[in-house]
């Protein structure tokens, strides 16, 4: 990890050279269907997707090392002192972190890499790497978003997600693109449309 400094951002993640991959970050409330949004994308666009370190408990169906790096408090402080994290943030009570070394190696090979996570986690991106892309998915109300998030099986914090995510509609308008993820086969349209445009595109992905 030699381009990881504690002053500012590691050198190659700024680095303009053309064959370097693209940072995409995907944001919005929890629910909205972010997930789902990207393993759509799965086989139509090579990508790497970052697998954040968290202090939550694993949910049944997780795997260590596939869904998350599920650490201790203990462990994840210890990361940040090592400045293992491109970026961290606390959501509903839990720590969340995007592990540097893996997104900086991706995108020095050349490939595009996704960070999906919640809106400080992208603010600090933005300071830090501003030419990330930086795409909002927005649900097509707060109703629908409850309503995912219970039909997800998410039972003791919807509450505070749903306060959370009101926080986080505020924060939209800081993206540079926004998609509302009410019919899923549009949504992932769309993202498809952003990835083609976006600049350093090689165009060999499809979009329909
Ligand atoms: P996030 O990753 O943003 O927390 P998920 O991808 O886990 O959200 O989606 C939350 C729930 O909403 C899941 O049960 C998922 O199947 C459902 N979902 C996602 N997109 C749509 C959509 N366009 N229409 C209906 N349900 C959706
Ligand atoms: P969940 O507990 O539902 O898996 O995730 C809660 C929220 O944390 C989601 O909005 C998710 O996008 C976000 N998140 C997941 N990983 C990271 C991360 O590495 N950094 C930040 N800032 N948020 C994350």
């Amino acid at each position: 990890m030699d381009s990881v400094t504690a002053s500012g951002p590691p050198s190659s993640i700024n680095s303009p050279e053309h064959s370097r991959g693209r940072l995409f970050v995907v944001a919005g409330p929890s629910g909205v269907g972010k997930d789902t949004l990207i393993g759509e994308l799965l086989g139509r666009w090579p990508f790497y997707l970052s697998v954040s370190a968290t202090t939550r408990p694993p949910r049944p169906d997780e795997v260590n090392g596939r869904d998350y790096i599920f650490l201790s408090d203990a462990d994840f402080d210890q990361w940040i002192v090592d400045n293992r994290f491109l970026e961290w943030a606390e959501f509903s009570g839990s720590r969340y972190g995007s592990p540097l070394q893996p997104v900086d190696e991706h995108l020095a090979a050349g490939t595009d890499v996704v960070l999906e996570i919640e809106v400080q986690g992208a603010m600090q991106i933005k300071q830090r790497v501003p030419e990330a892309v930086f795409v909002f998915i927005e649900p097509p109300s707060l109703e629908v978003l409850e309503a995912r998030l219970a039909g997800r099986g998410d039972t003791g914090d919807i509450e505070s997600r749903l306060e959370r995510a009101r926080v986080e509609m505020d924060l939209a308008d800081e993206f540079d693109h926004r998609i509302v993820n009410e019919v899923l086969s549009d949504a992932v349209a769309r993202l498809l449309f952003v990835v083609a445009r976006s600049e350093g595109s090689n165009n060999d992905h499809t979009v329909d």
